[in-house]
């Protein structure tokens, strides 16, 4: 029989790289919570219809990547359902933005989340099938200030802010405008009209996406197609006033506040739904896949899932290329495998119930205790200490008699008798 792996484009996280997971994390929630956002967990798993809607039917994403399946109905009651496991976050927040009528507070609402998304992908460094996002959204009604570009700038500046308390050095923050839905309907058209006599020369992707989504043409990567998509016309040249406006007050802003960024003006992103500002976070070590996270404006994204007007901006930030940046910039240096403090070995398999007991006291005062088996001998147990506890702590009959137990530092190599109510504090101090 054929050994089961993890399937293709998903993979386990084990010990010690999920610290590193962990400290990404909540290096996060720190930051998010001092800009005031609170957390939201919505379902892997959705209606089909919300992403076809709130993507858009002819994306990537929507067009070839999603995981679908036909649920069965279980009951009479209940209809047989189109699900898709989420490809990415921000329709499953905007679903529950409306479901739970969150623009009714009057208020913005300023969410995050952290979790798992999927995408049927060509599996590669920096793109997985399963990958975790970790993003945030700002969301209202227009009279809570939505559509101002102060809060372009503000997500822009705290994005760089975390990058920055994460230890990232080294990245560039991409931005454009990709203006109202007017523009890049405007846009398309001059892109469709540009490509139609030159498309038969481009990639057949390039083909293809000038007739069903001419915006895409500006993503292709094709050393040949270059020279060709330079000459294109750029969006910069069609945005209405008010987008121009918009825009000018975001950069503003970020100067004022001394956040950097390059204007890159084919920067027009996969997903169907975004309105003018849009932004990319790059990093050069990262190689082909150099995006570290994406974001932007959605200010028709409500309205497309059949919500109320409800303008919004957000980004999504790849998780698992956070942990690949800082993995090569070897932050992670003191990463030498986590010592409990104590690793507590049984004399004997007759001490293995008061050993048990004697690792709940420690541990409920705050203590890292690794408990070993009275079936070990006794080299043993120091050879498994040795690895994974910065102390032992030898029990045998005697000691539980005495109260008095033997602890040998590692670290220093001194043995000490320690009475057993001063073994805690014997064991939080680090040893000198
Ligand atoms: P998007 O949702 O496409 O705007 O992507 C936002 C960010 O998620 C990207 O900048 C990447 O960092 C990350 N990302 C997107 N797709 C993948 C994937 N297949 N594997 C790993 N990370 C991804």
């Amino acid at each position: 029989m054929s050994t089961l792996k993890a399937v293709r484009g998903t993979r386990d996280l084990l010990p010690p790289e999920t610290a590193l997971w962990n400290h990404i994390e909540a290096v996060a929630r720190a930051v998010f919570a001092r800009y005031n956002f609170g957390e939201i967990r919505t379902p892997i798993f959705e209606d089909t219809s919300l992403f076809a809607r709130g993507v858009g039917e002819e994306t990537d994403i929507v067009s070839k990547e999603m995981y679908t399946w036909e649920d069965r109905a279980r009951a009479q009651s209940e209809k047989s359902q189109s699900l898709t496991l989420r490809p990415e976050n921000t329709a499953g927040v905007v679903r529950a933005y409306i479901e739970h009528k969150l623009g009714e507070t009057g208020q913005l609402q300023k969410l995050y989340y952290i979790g798992p998304q999927f995408r049927r992908e060509r599996p590669q460094k920096g793109r997985y099938r399963q990958f975790f996002q970790i993003g945030a959204e700002v969301i209202g009604p227009p009279s809570a200030g939505s559509e101002s570009p102060l809060r372009d700038a503000e997500i822009l500046e705290m994005l760089a802010t975390l990058l920055d308390e994460l230890g990232i050095t080294g990245w560039t923050l991409q931005l454009n405008s990709v203006g109202s839905s007017a523009d890049r309907a405007r846009y398309n058209e001059a892109l469709r009209a540009a490509l139609e006599p030159i498309a038969h020369t481009m990639c057949a992707d390039c083909q293809r996406r000038a007739v069903t989504n001419p915006l895409r043409v500006l993503d292709c990567k094709v050393p040949e197609d270059q020279p060709i998509i330079e000459k294109l016309p750029r969006i910069v040249d069609l945005l209405d006033p008010a987008s121009v406006e918009h825009f000018a007050a975001v950069t503003a802003a970020l100067d004022a506040a001394g956040v950097p960024y390059t204007r890159n003006h084919r920067l027009v992103r996969g997903l169907d739904y975004y309105t003018r500002t849009t932004f990319e976070f790059t990093h050069g070590g990262l190689g082909a896949q150099n995006a570290l996270l994406g974001g932007g404006r959605y200010d028709g994204l409500s309205e497309a899932i059949g919500g109320p007007k409800a303008p919004g901006i957000g980004f999504a930030i790849g998780l698992d290329r956070l942990v690949l940046t800082l993995q090569a910039q070897e932050l992670n240096q003191e990463s030498a495998p986590p010592q409990a403090d104590a690793y507590i070995a049984p004399l004997g398999e007759a001490m293995n119930a008061a050993a048990l007991s004697l690792a709940r006291e420690l541990r409920r005062v705050g203590l890292a205790v690794e408990l070993g088996d009275g079936s070990f001998r006794l080299k043993k147990s120091f050879e498994a200490a040795d690895k994974t506890a910065r102390c032992i702590v030898i029990l045998g009959e005697d000691e539980l008699q005495s109260g008095i137990l033997t602890v040998k530092d590692f670290s220093t190599g001194t043995q000490t008798k320690v009475p057993r109510a001063d073994l805690a504090a014997f064991l939080a101090e680090p040893s000198k």
